[in-house]
């Protein structure tokens, strides 16, 4: 199939931007100050009221975010971080970034979760952290791995980049571990082009981050000098990863929306849930009542899955796996052979198109061309 005569009419893709966010990036170009400003702040504001996260760090990706974590976690070179392969590659990245090593473990075939199962036997003397990704945007098993980390006094870092507005037994991720980690990126469901939260669980690892974010100075506490550069004392590593005001003004903007985002979400992925049900080769994930996913994704099994993806591209149906399993990539192999269920989940998961432009006709649509079987 010559993928590039492909003629698409149903994107897998679409990012949101509120039709107030124009004017308000305006606003910021306007006044002569594009850095971390007043801006920022509002964002975190707005973030902070409605995920309850108390201690949320605007930064520039949600790699920044998961990087200053690994960082304050303590990973250090030679260290080992307890992960999993099915994600984006910048969940390992940031523990490579520390000359440390990514230990992955397997996963669950029905959600693309971490196993916690999988986890304890893998602890080393050299853990350093437990890292796991919230696939879909459906909350991992957060109890059994906070059990575990506590039993081995291991911090737990959350990679939420699909998760902005999931809830986990009533509580909302970002509110649940001492590191959560949002994206914004420009696919990702509350968009800010690119940003990425980082949200702490002290005030302690809050200014601490915020030094971090900006190259280790102590922004709110510098004092004015008659040399013009504020005098300070930088006294350990710093990155620049901290978000500009036009960057956090195109987010907030989306972050307002977020209620009728996750709604139509829903919406969407329950039509699918409805249509697909009773489809002989196709294995719906699970979900489970405890649990609200924020519905980044929608995955699923299905046979035959090169011709799934053939069928539905020949319908003008763009449809995808998004990430295959990292440990396929040298950098992070060789591909580990002990990982048996996310071997499976490998051969058979896809995800259809998931955004706030599809129509109801357009969900009809998919359906009709996936029901005419592949
Ligand atoms: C998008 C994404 C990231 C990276 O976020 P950026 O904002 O692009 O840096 C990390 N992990 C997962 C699972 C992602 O989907």
């Amino acid at each position: 199939m010559d993928l590039s005569k492909l003629n698409l009419k149903i994107r897998m893709f679409s990012p949101y931007v509120s039709k107030k966010a124009a004017s308000a990036v305006n606003k910021v170009l306007k006044s002569r100050y594009l850095g971390e400003g007043p801006v920022v702040k509002e964002f975190e504001k707005k973030f902070s009221e409605l995920t309850g996260a108390k201690y949320p760090v605007a930064v520039n990706s949600g790699t920044a975010a998961l990087h200053l974590a690994v960082v304050m976690a303590g990973v250090k070179p030679g260290d080992e971080v307890i992960t999993t392969a099915q994600t984006m590659m910048a969940t390992s990245h940031t523990i490579l970034a520390q000359f440390a090593k990514p230990v992955f473990v397997d996963i669950q075939y029905e959600t693309g979760n971490i196993d916690p199962n999988d986890i304890e036997k893998r602890i080393t003397k050299k853990t350093k952290a437990i890292l796991p990704v919230h696939w879909t945007g459906y909350p991992c098993d957060m109890d059994e791995i906070h059990e575990i980390a506590k039993k081995h006094n291991l911090p737990v870092i959350e990679d939420a980049a699909h998760a902005l507005g999931a809830h986990y037994k009533g509580k909302s991720i970002g509110t649940i571990s001492p590191y959560t980690c949002f994206s914004f990126q420009a696919i990702k469901h509350v968009t800010s082009a690119d940003g990425g939260m980082l949200c702490l669980d002290s005030k302690e690892k809050y200014d601490e981050a915020r030094r971090k974010k900006w190259f280790g100075i102590d922004r709110d506490n510098r004092k004015p000098s008659i040399l013009g550069e504020p005098l300070w004392n930088v006294n350990e590593v710093g990155y620049k990863y901290h978000l500009n005001d036009f960057s956090a003004a195109l987010g907030l903007e989306n972050l307002k929306e977020l209620k009728s985002i996750l709604k139509r979400r829903a919406e969407i992925v329950k039509r699918y849930n409805e249509g697909l049900a009773k489809i002989k080769n196709i294995k719906l994930f699970e979900r489970k009542s405890d649990r609200k996913s924020a519905n980044w994704l929608f995955s699923m099994h299905v046979e035959r899955r090169t011709d799934f993806i053939t069928m539905m591209l020949k319908k003008g149906v763009e449809v995808s796996v998004i990430h295959n399993r990292i440990d396929a990539n040298d950098a992070f192999g060789p591909l580990r052979k002990d990982l048996k269920q996310l071997a499976e989940f490998t051969k058979t998961h896809v995800s259809l198109p998931l955004h706030n432009h599809l129509s109801n006709d357009d969900l009809d649509y998919i359906l009709k061309c996936i029901r005419g079987g592949w």
